[in-house]
């Protein structure tokens, strides 16, 4: 049967549409020309605007560590009970939502898509098994490398590239990832070994790898593979006043190779002032204007309870201080990297906490091309992805963000520049950095815009002047064709696809993993796999994007 949309103001940016009015048609989940014939059902959109279903490119939402987060967190789950609908189950948590309250919310806000950013590889199984409870929304993982025991082997003992292309290519297979992600390269294997902290040029106190190295090897083993999505990386020394050299030093470390700089406001930091506290984000917005290979997502703090869940155990450890309230996990995992758990309250009262949050709109305001700056808050990092309507509210009304400023703590208003930042964003540029732009970054072809072939994600809003009235609850959302959400009420939980790649490799690179496992870890090399029966019979729907053909560079 085919559908209908009729009317909207049409936001596609990946296809030049601007807002103009258009009639939107889709058939079996997939958007299709205007058909010839008749049409067998049809939506009234006149007044309203319609986009791609939004995607959020870095939410902690399956794995270890959400898990300890939620067993840190039962207060959370007694406060904010979720009670059972007529198509939804019960659950609970806000920076810690059950699985199922996970993918309701994220329809409910018209998203469609979400990404698990920081899965190790010795928990991928059940990674897996919990996003396969997450209903409605497409979702997929990045593998976390460049603290794992064979890595740094391969590295230190001067393998290859091309071996190094091996392994990174089978573990992503094994695994099934989306792409790669590196967490303080090197430094949660130096914390091991009583390190607390490690410099770019530092060598680790194991294998003598420094974090450059590790950069290097791994962003041009992701180019040289054909995987689409960049190095998702992590910096050293998240945040300690002064990283932002850090920062600067790990775009020149992948030496032009494509890199994206995740959860960057957490890296952004300069030592300037009394405080020995201060923004660096115009640093780093002009070292994203001079890099054309780098892209970004800004990791925005928000005042209020949350949660930090982070692979860096260094940083974690660093900050259990801070914990409130006052109770933290730090753990390691197998020879893979590590976890920790630190709940935490923003408090705009706070200078550092103040000035964190206006990093993070600078950054956001700075970076001039919407196409390689990218909404998240690092869920639930900096604040619980419920917060993005109130969030897009900040960066399109220049009004009501100066008069949030006027809050927080003084001395933090005299060290932003961000109430001279007359930017707005526009409803096009929100639909390029929640929509067009990371579905182009992730490689999802059919994601992200409303061509025809593209999956039918759309999310439908009644256009308001208050815009975090108007993106907290969209009039519809339909996921693949189906109306999963109206008024931001779940009405249906179909299953999401989660994506992957499946990147070429020597099989011969088999026997040196398998050696390694056989000596080292504590589950067999053959078990490690995962195959696609068992991902299907847990209801896992797999879609391989394609990767480029693997070169040399
Ligand atoms: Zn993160």
């Amino acid at each position: 049967m085919i559908t209908r949309l009729a009317g909207a103001r049409v936001f596609d940016p990946a296809n030049g549409v601007r807002g103009e009015k258009r009639d939107l048609f889709f058939e079996d989940g997939v958007m299709i020309a205007a058909p010839a014939g008749g049409v067998g059902r049809s939506y009234d959109l006149g007044g309203l605007v319609a986009m791609p279903g939004a995607i959020d490119i870095h939410s902690h939402i399956a794995g270890g560590k959400v898990n300890l987060a939620r067993l840190l967190m039962t207060e959370e789950h007694r406060s904010a009970p979720v009670a059972r609908g007529a198509a939804t189950r019960s659950g609970g948590g806000v920076a810690t939502p059950s699985c199922f309250v996970t993918g309701y919310r994220y329809a409910a806000l018209g998203y469609t898509a979400a990404f698990e950013p920081a899965m190790v590889p010795s928990n991928a199984r059940s990674a897996h098994l919990e996003m396969a409870d997450l209903p409605i929304i497409d979702k997929g993982a990045y593998l976390m490398l460049g603290n794992d025991e064979l890595l740094l082997r391969l590295i230190a003992s001067g393998a290859e590239q091309e071996r190094i292309n091996d392994y990174v290519a089978w573990m992503l297979n094994a695994t099934a990832s989306l792409g790669i992600k590196t967490v303080n390269p090197g430094g949660i294997s130096a914390f091991k070994f009583n390190a607390r902290g490690l410099a770019i040029d530092e060598s680790g106190p194991q294998h003598g790898v420094t974090p450059r190295r590790i950069v290097q090897a791994l962003a041009r083993a992701v180019f040289e593979l054909g995987v689409p999505h960049p190095l998702h990386t992590h910096c050293n020394n998240l945040g300690i006043p002064g990283n932002v050299d850090t920062t600067l030093a790990t775009i020149a470390a992948a030496e032009g190779f494509p890199l994206h700089l995740t959860h960057a406001q957490f890296h952004s930091y300069g030592t300037e002032g009394d405080r020995r506290f201060s923004s660096a984000a115009a640093r780093l917005a002009e070292a994203v204007s001079r890099n054309p290979n780098v892209t970004l997502d800004v990791g925005q703090i928000m005042f209020g309870q949350t949660v930090t869940a982070s692979g860096d155990t260094m940083a974690q450890y660093r900050n259990r201080g801070l914990a409130s309230p006052d109770k933290w996990i730090v753990m390691d995992i197998e020879c893979d990297g590590g976890c920790g758990l630190v709940p935490f309250r923003y408090r705009d009262s706070n200078f550092v906490n103040a000035l964190q949050w206006a990093i993070g709109l600078e950054l956001f305001l700075l970076i001039e091309d919407p196409w390689r700056v990218f909404l998240t808050t690092d869920h639930p990092n900096g604040a619980p992805f419920t917060c993005y309507p109130h969030l897009i509210r900040l960066l399109m009304d220049r009004s009501f963000r100066n008069d949030c400023l006027k809050s927080i703590h003084p001395a933090a208003q005299q060290a932003t520049t961000l109430g001279s930042i007359t930017r707005e964003y526009t409803l096009e540029e929100i639909a390029i950095t929640t929509r067009a732009a990371p579905a182009r970054i992730l490689g999802l072809a059919g994601c992200g815009h409303l061509g025809p072939g593209a999956c039918a994600d759309i999310a439908v809003y009644a256009e308001e002047a208050d815009r975090e009235r108007m993106f907290a609850a969209p009039r519809y959302l339909f996921k693949s064709g189906v109306e999963v959400a109206r008024h931001g009420e779940v009405l249906a939980t179909p299953a999401g696809a989660t994506h992957v790649v499946r990147p070429e490799f020597d099989r011969a690179i088999e026997a040196e993993i398998g050696a390694f496992f056989h000596q080292h870890m504590s589950f067999g090399f053959e078990h490690f796999r995962l195959s696609e029966g068992e991902l299907a019979d847990a209801g896992l729907r797999l879609l391989a994007q394609p990767c480029r053909p693997r070169r040399r560079a």
